[in-house]
């Protein structure tokens, strides 16, 4: 049999909202898989950075890609950009010359005559920060492509998916039809993630789209064949938005923004976190800004200079610091513990106050979940040492026989693979 690596992604799940009642699947899969207990999600904890560091093995200081929300300099300013858009990674290679600085799994299984397979149902953004210069192919509701970024349109691409539970479902099934002979094949739903940005963590809604996602990933493992090794994760948990905090209003309050619009001082939000840019020229007031946040209540962890780069990031780009908004562990009123202050996004709707949200620090939104079954893991087995989501391509690539050389992650197989 040829060596397979099949990646079941259950978008926003908290490892402490897996369970036998709400994840029979997943549960019933542990029997089989080595659960990690100490697994992290990286800084700035939201989806297209976590993709991003999935799919490289690489933090953000290598892979270049600093959230889901960031500032590019271009034309000697500093401009906002949502990287979920479908055209982000096509303006991110316009305004550097490149995407991202170290390669993908999709382009380590190219060069070696393999295929990678990408079914996404999160934001089109994240879905090709799977493999931004098309080496494989990638199915989302918004954007499919086919290995030379040939683009895929009807009945070749994912019709009929939708940002919900059904869709999730309806690209399940097209996993099911046509990953069969790849490589590398990655089902990555969209659920509970979204239901949890729409809902109350532990509400009826949310805890359905936690059982409807277990439901997809049990019908892809009921498909597994020998020498496959089968991932079940989470990129992030999620924490409840107990306050939502305009931070670009708050810095032109302070007089630190010259005018609203300035875009010399910028908070890019990445929900309960937000990436601060100054302007190169403003260098001078860098001291004044990190003042103003220093005091500020909603400021829960402040990385810059050392911190930063141990986060995992490079202070390029006009990137000042980030920082991590206020997190406490009291209850919600289901009884899910994390609370933490989000970032208002420059564009698009607000968080809602009460519902799920994600990107910084907090407890529980650096709580994603972890199981491996395959060559090298132990069945029914938990490890506590220390795991995250850069650990997981070196996993893969050493499954396929690939080396992993220029990752910063390390393969988990621990046993004779
Ligand atoms: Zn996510």
């Amino acid at each position: 049999m040829t060596r397979r690596a099949i990646v079941v992604v259950l978008d926003g799940l908290r490892r402490d909202m897996v369970g036998p009642s709400t994840t029979p699947n997943l549960h019933a899969f542990a029997a089989h898989a080595t659960s990690f207990a100490a697994h992290r999600s990286v800084f700035p904890s939201a989806t297209r950075v976590a993709t991003s560091c999935f799919a490289t093995g690489c933090l953000p200081a290598a892979h270049g890609l600093q959230g889901n929300a960031v500032a590019l300099m271009e034309h000697g300013q500093l401009v906002h950009h949502d990287v979920g858009h479908p055209d982000f990674m096509d303006h991110w290679r316009r305004v550097q010359g490149r995407t991202f600085a170290v390669p993908t799994l999709a382009e380590r299984l190219a060069r070696t005559g393999r295929n990678a397979m990408v079914f996404n149902n999160v934001s089109p953004g994240a879905a090709r920060a799977h493999d931004p210069d098309g080496h494989g192919w990638v199915f989302n509701r918004a954007w499919s492509h086919a290995p030379g970024l040939r683009p895929l349109t009807g009945a070749d691409a994912v019709p009929g998916v939708t940002l919900d539970t059904e869709g999730d479902a309806r690209l399940t099934d097209y996993f099911l039809q046509r990953a069969r002979h790849a490589d590398l094949a990655v089902l990555w739903l969209g659920d509970p993630d979204h239901s949890q940005h729409e809902h109350p963590l532990g509400s009826p809604e949310a805890m359905a789209a936690i059982t409807a996602a277990d439901a997809c990933f049990g019908r892809i493992r009921a498909t597994v064949t020998p020498d496959t090794q089968l991932i079940a994760c989470s990129d992030h948990g999620h924490q409840t938005v107990g306050e939502v905090v305009d931070i670009n209003a708050e810095f032109a309050a302070a007089g630190l923004k010259l005018e609203t619009d300035d875009p010399s001082l910028l908070a890019a939000s990445n929900g309960t976190s937000a990436l601060i840019y100054l302007h190169p020229d403003r260098a001078g007031d860098a001291h004044a800004v990190l003042d103003f946040l220093g005091a500020q209540p909603w400021a829960g962890v402040i990385l810059a200079g050392d911190t930063l780069r141990a986060a995992g990031h490079a202070p390029e780009g006009g990137l000042l610091c980030a920082v991590s908004m206020r997190s406490e562990d009291h209850p919600n009123e289901y009884g899910i513990p994390g609370t933490s202050a989000a970032a208002r996004p420059v564009v698009g709707k607000p968080d809602r106050l009460g519902c799920g949200q994600h990107g910084g620090l907090g407890a529980y939104e650096q709580m994603p979940f972890l199981q491996i079954e395959g060559a090298g893991f132990a069945p029914s087995a938990t490890r506590n040492d220390p795991s995250s989501l850069i650990d997981l391509a070196p996993t893969i690539l050493a499954h396929l026989g690939l080396p992993a050389n220029g990752c910063e992650g390390r393969a988990l197989q621990t046993l004779e693979a």
